[in-house]
């Protein structure tokens, strides 16, 4: 009974959030993703123009670590109620490849939005979805990692390679704002 109730439990999540019927495809320079219909629209320009500057980026090494990075990411779906309150996006072990997203995503600026995907790839490539408490602003509570090698690491190196070819406003309060979530920089 046990075992067929956890099957049953298993069923019922993999199946919960996800609807591909409700997908369209987002394919351009090797990045080849689902993504519910209404997100899609939200975030096609900046996945083309992000996709199109890492597929520009000199450093080979940088570069494929982030197309493996993106190719983790298999499905982004827009569900309401996935992810735990004030989180704007997530990603679970039971979710292999999919990102959540919810109404709270679409309030960040759109590089913001993608340096998020970057940073929820990073967590399911490395399938620890877990933070450590934020030292440089404790009253952040458990939102932070430990080194550059995590997924807000990911979202640090690449608004700094970003930074390093424009010194843009924008770029650098986000940059600025990421540091507070690494403790060891
Ligand atoms: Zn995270």
């Amino acid at each position: 009974m046990k075992i067929f109730f956890s099957i049953l439990l298993l069923i019922v999540v993999s199946c919960s959030h996800i609807d591909v019927k409700d997908m369209g495809q987002f394919k351009n320079n090797d990045v080849d993703l689902l993504i519910s219909n209404k997100t899609l629209i939200s975030i096609k320009s900046i996945l083309e123009n992000e996709t199109l500057y890492l597929d520009q980026i000199a450093e080979t090494s940088f570069k494929e670590e982030l197309k493996l990075l993106l190719a983790g990411i298999k499905i982004i779906s827009y569900e309401k109620n996935a992810c735990s309150t004030g989180q704007v996006a997530c990603s679970d072990p039971e979710h292999p490849g999919v990102v959540f997203v919810n109404e709270n995503f679409f309030l960040m600026i759109p590089l913001e939005q993608f340096t998020g995907l970057l940073h929820e790839a990073a967590h399911l490539q490395s399938k620890n979805f877990t933070h450590v408490q934020c030292l440089k602003k404790p009253e952040w509570g458990y939102e932070c990692d430990e080194t550059i090698n995590s997924p807000y690491g990911i979202e640090y190196k690449y608004l700094l390679h970003k930074y390093m070819h424009s010194k843009d406003d924008l770029i650098t309060q986000l940059l600025l704002k990421i540091n507070y979530r690494i403790n060891k920089i």
